[in-house]
């Protein structure tokens, strides 16, 4: 059982007041607050051991490629990949698709050829495809969504077809809350040598990412959502489709040997990892990855399932609230609009009370174009908020609806 005493105190930020209120903070979707013990882990790369990574042969430098190596394998373990070479960081999820989008589509891609995204994905899961459909003259298809909130899986297998190369799919809708049937997705995908790219951008914080039994190709996430720092993120990749990619940068530590005439690549996971890297970020990650593990990842999802069922009913019962995703499968972000009234006031309004929601399209305009709506209020929550916070967001919520009433 999570004691969330103690685990709150983990967190200074949320001691923090916004105008003399107590700060509730829902907007988990967008970034989660870092515990103090990442703090501290960055903290201790710059004042303890700071040197540059994979290069010189001295103490400090050695220091950090072994911790810098150590949150790889941390990472490797956090999501089950079969080998430390499958796993590269990079910037963050963004990074890490749109890397794959270019060196997947250098490879693999031509004229023609097919890229199955889903209507619900955020825009990071769209754009790098579109570019990449653009420059090779390839097409992308869409897995439409119901009213619910739910893909739909039977129009998902009419779209496979043998000119489809790569389904990219979230593991979790930001905008809706939904939690894909990945399994569903990737199965038929496999059966016809297709490869899965997922974005695990708000599932891997939610206990959901073990990439071997999923059997995913890619796997990307960012380490700002999962309680680590910001400017990291990793790319997953099975060894045998990153083995046959080529890298998307060059520059330093990539390389194998250089010469004006040809330049060899160096092995995975460094050919995907040119120039300095975010080092301390990594190791920051790394130690968010232990927190999470230690506050065990079945209490983490027994909590925010807790909290989703009692946000749910409370924020139903409020008259002129109408909820975006209901499906049976979901994490703990409720995103919602009030009749008549502007989700900009609505979000305004209740960050006057303390309450830090998102307001608009979440970066997934196509989520917003299904519902002709041009965005929502979004309160997502994470193991971390209380019931009493909850109840605060309700009151507020009713705060709202009678100051326009
Ligand atoms: N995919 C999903 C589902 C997301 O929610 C986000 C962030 N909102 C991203 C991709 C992009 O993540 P980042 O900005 O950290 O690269």
């Amino acid at each position: 059982m999570i004691d969330i005493d103690v685990v709150r105190s983990d967190f200074p930020v949320l001691q923090k007041k916004v105008y003399g209120k107590p700060l509730i903070y829902f907007d988990n979707g967008a970034t989660t607050q870092k515990p103090l013990c990442v703090l501290d882990e960055v903290r201790k790369v710059y004042t303890d051991y700071n040197g540059n990574v994979h290069r010189g042969v001295h103490a400090m430098s050695d220091q950090t490629s072994e911790a810098y190596e150590g949150a790889r394998e941390k990472v490797r373990s956090f999501i089950n990949a079969a080998g430390r070479e499958e796993v590269v960081f990079t910037s963050g999820t963004t990074g890490s698709i749109n890397a794959i989008a270019y060196s997947f589509g250098e490879r693999y891609i031509n004229q023609g050829d097919e890229i199955i995204v889903s209507e619900m994905e955020h825009h990071a899961n769209i754009v790098p495809w579109q570019i990449l459909c653009q420059r090779k003259g390839s097409v992308l298809k869409v897995i439409p969504f119901n009213d619910r909130g739910d893909l739909n899986l039977e129009e998902y297998l009419k779209l496979l077809s043998p000119k489809t190369r790569i389904v990219a799919v979230t593991q979790v809708s930001n905008a809706l809350g939904t939690i894909v049937p990945l399994k569903e997705i990737i199965e038929p995908a496999h059966a016809m040598g297709i490869p899965v790219l997922v974005d695990g951008a708000q599932g891997v914080q939610h206990g959901f990412a073990d990439v071997q039994s999923l059997d995913c190709d890619f796997y990307v996430f960012s380490g700002h959502k999962i309680y680590g720092p910001t400017g990291i993120g990793v790319m997953y990749g099975k060894e045998k489709w990153l083995s046959g990619l080529p890298p998307y940068q060059g520059g330093g530590d990539m390389v194998d040997r250089v010469t004006f005439e040809k330049t060899t690549y160096n092995e995975l996971p460094f050919k995907f990892e040119a120039g300095t890297m975010n080092y301390a970020g990594a190791i920051g990650l790394g130690r968010a990855l232990d927190y999470v593990k230690e506050l065990g990842r079945d209490e983490i999802s027994d909590r925010e399932k807790t909290l989703l069922a009692y946000a749910t009913e409370r924020l139903s019962s409020i008259q002129g609230l109408r909820i975006f995703g209901q499906s049976d499968r979901k994490i703990c972000t409720i995103s919602f609009l009030l009749d008549n009234i502007h989700q900009y006031d609505t979000g305004m309004i209740l960050d006057k009370l303390g309450i830090a929601v998102r307001t608009g399209t979440h970066c997934a305009q196509p989520v917003m174009e299904h519902y002709g709506i041009e965005g929502t209020v979004r309160a997502s929550l994470c193991f971390y908020n209380t019931i009493g916070e909850i109840d605060a967001l309700g009151t507020g919520i009713e705060k709202v609806i009678s100051m326009f009433s």
